[in-house]
């Protein structure tokens, strides 16, 4: 499978890059996994909006959902979808205001994945863990059944031992990396080390650093999280539209 970075900045957008989402493909299936604001012009560079199977959210925080109305409106307006053909907007059930607002009339569908079991969608099997954050939100382990490897999203947490299990040996992890090394506060993202800490205890190949902060030079979060995940890890820094082959 081939994952695509269409924003990596946590909170909101900057200097003309966006915040989270990915498109994630294999073979003509695409997924975009979560929905951030500038996600529909990045993913227009890549593929036509219209050709998208389905759409995954971790969790309702305005990073990851901003562009999510408009792409249902591209959907409900654009004169070339063709007729009848609805997209699936897969989020959880915790927050009803928000899951309730997925479906869009004659564009798009709620869908809700179930966090406590192995969910089938597309050519993946997707595996779900809630995460320590200020509202629900859900980790997901992304396999690709034809082949087995597998991509792990931190989405947005605090540092917990759950996480590292359900990244165990994944072929890529992308990580919420929202803080550097020293900072101290008691925070609802993982610092640069903990990014690190969580990659070499899952005995993962690549480490993928995302929604970044915008202030804080992103070579020295790398370096901090190179520095705790070892030599058998390769720390990853962004880039908007880059392609990553899993
Ligand atoms: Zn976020
Ligand atoms: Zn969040």
């Amino acid at each position: 499978m081939r994952v695509t970075i269409l924003g990596f900045y946590g909170g909101y957008p900057f200097a003309g890059i966006g915040t989270s989402s990915y498109l994630i493909e294999t073979g003509t299936y695409r997924l975009l996994l979560d929905c951030g604001s500038g996600a529909l012009l990045e993913l227009e560079k890549h593929c036509d909006p219209l050709q998208l199977d389905a759409v995954l959210l971790s969790h309702y925080h305005a990073d990851h959902i901003a562009d999510l109305g408009v792409l249902q409106y591209y959907w409900q307006l654009h004169d070339r979808r063709p007729r009848r053909s609805i997209l699936p907007i897969y989020g959880h059930q915790l927050d009803q205001a928000h899951f309730q607002e997925l479906t869009w009339p004659h564009a798009t569908q709620r869908q809700a994945y179930l966090p406590t079991q192995v969910n089938e969608l597309g050519p993946f099997e997707l595996s779900f863990l809630r995460t320590v954050h200020p509202v629900p939100a859900f980790a997901i382990r992304i396999v690709e059944r034809a082949t087995g490897h597998a991509l792990m999203y931190t989405a947005d947490s605090a540092f917990f031992p759950g996480l590292t299990k359900l990244a165990q040996r994944a072929d890529l992890v992308i990580a919420d990396t929202n803080f550097a090394a020293n900072d101290q506060r008691k925070h609802w993202h993982l610092t640069s080390v903990e990014a690190g800490r969580l990659a070499r205890q899952a005995h993962v190949s690549r480490l993928l650093l995302s929604h970044l902060p915008q202030t804080i030079p992103p070579e020295q979060l790398r370096q901090e999280a190179q520095a705790e995940a070892g030599t058998n890890v390769t720390v990853l820094l962004p880039s908007q539209g880059q392609s990553l082959e899993i």
